[in-house]
């Protein structure tokens, strides 16, 4: 039996997703998948435990993280897959955005507030465990106050199977009505961490934060670092993927498949559902991690977390050692 993975999948250590790293990898064992990879919105910190949880269980987790970062006015998530979770890069540019949602919560309550809608700053914090807030933990809290149960707008988006998350790209994305401008990196920022952290980097959904037309942009992120798109996710339709698939083997990209699981908040979305997903995915992201790894260490020997210099190899290389240049 051909074996099935899922390359994008959210833990509770996503504000908005529901499971511990261990109870995602139990439940990919239960789905009949083989590989995994765990990649939370800016946060890493279930990576190292989804990587120990699947050893115990002989099931594959691929270190990753989901960044959120911004373009050229566009609003884009780039997957990192192979990143050493301990890279202080990566951990300070997570760091810095929870910080950042953290400082946020009052102006944010407040215009939501000013908005007609009711909600509790207590309700916000225990919807994402106290984590830093996404949109869709205030959206939450405004879905499920009382108060809220005869506002039209509320109606309407509660009827939606996915009512929540279009609810927060109406009103609450980048310039939306109830938006509060916040930290978000550039892309080339996200693309050079990612890299300087040992990993490769995909873009997620694509379609849903660019039009068809936006291949320009997709040639300057290749630029950049991009290694490959994300083409089957439960996001996409298949004119989508056709498209992503089309530009993918044109240009020489890898292309990934993930369900974008995060449990309760996407009710629709099971894990492992995604199409095309099968191992051989996984051997060409592999691949190209590989290869990226290799021209880094051929210009910069000893630079890249996690890999030996042949010159060296008695020397210490522990991961999130800073013995590597940051830039
Ligand atoms: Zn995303
Ligand atoms: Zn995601």
């Amino acid at each position: 039996m051909q074996m099935a993975i899922d390359l994008h999948v959210h833990s509770n250590a996503s504000s908005d997703g529901e499971f511990s790293a261990r109870e995602l990898v139990e439940m990919a064992l239960v789905a009949g998948l083989e590989t995994i990879s765990i990649t939370d919105h800016d946060s890493v910190e279930n990576v190292e435990a989804g990587m120990m949880w699947g050893q115990r269980y002989k099931l594959e987790v691929i270190p990753g993280c989901e960044l959120f970062s911004q373009y050229k006015g566009k609003f884009l998530h780039i997957l990192g897959y192979y990143i050493d979770p301990l890279h202080p890069g990566i951990q300070g540019l997570c760091a810095k955005a929870a910080e950042d949602s953290l400082s946020r919560i009052d102006r944010q309550i407040a215009v939501l507030r000013e908005g007609g809608f009711y909600l509790e700053k207590e309700k916000v914090l225990a919807q994402c465990s106290h984590n830093a807030p996404l949109y869709s933990n205030y959206a939450e809290a405004i879905f499920e106050d009382e108060r809220n149960k005869d506002n039209p707008i509320i109606k309407k988006y509660r009827q939606m199977e996915m009512g929540l998350i279009e609810f927060c790209r109406d009103y609450m994305c980048m310039g939306k009505k109830y938006y509060i401008p916040q930290y978000i990196p550039s892309s080339e920022q996200v693309l050079s961490v990612i890299q300087e952290s040992g990993g490769v980097a995909v873009l997620a959904h694509p379609a849903v934060n660019l039009k068809k037309g936006d291949t320009a942009i997709l040639g300057e992120l290749v630029e950049m670092g991009l290694v490959g798109l994300e083409v089957f996710t439960s996001h996409h339709t298949e004119e989508d993927e056709n498209f992503y698939l089309d530009y993918c083997q044109k240009q020489g990209l890898i292309y990934t498949c993930g369900s974008d699981y995060h449990g309760f908040f996407k009710p629709n979305v099971s894990l492992g559902d995604v199409k095309n997903n099968t191992y051989e995915v996984v051997e060409a992201l592999k691949a190209a991690w590989k290869a990226q790894t290799a021209e880094k260490e051929k210009a910069a020997p000893g630079a890249v977390p996690g890999s030996v210099p042949a010159a060296a190899s008695d020397a210490a290389s522990t991961p999130g050692s800073d013995t590597r240049p940051e830039e």
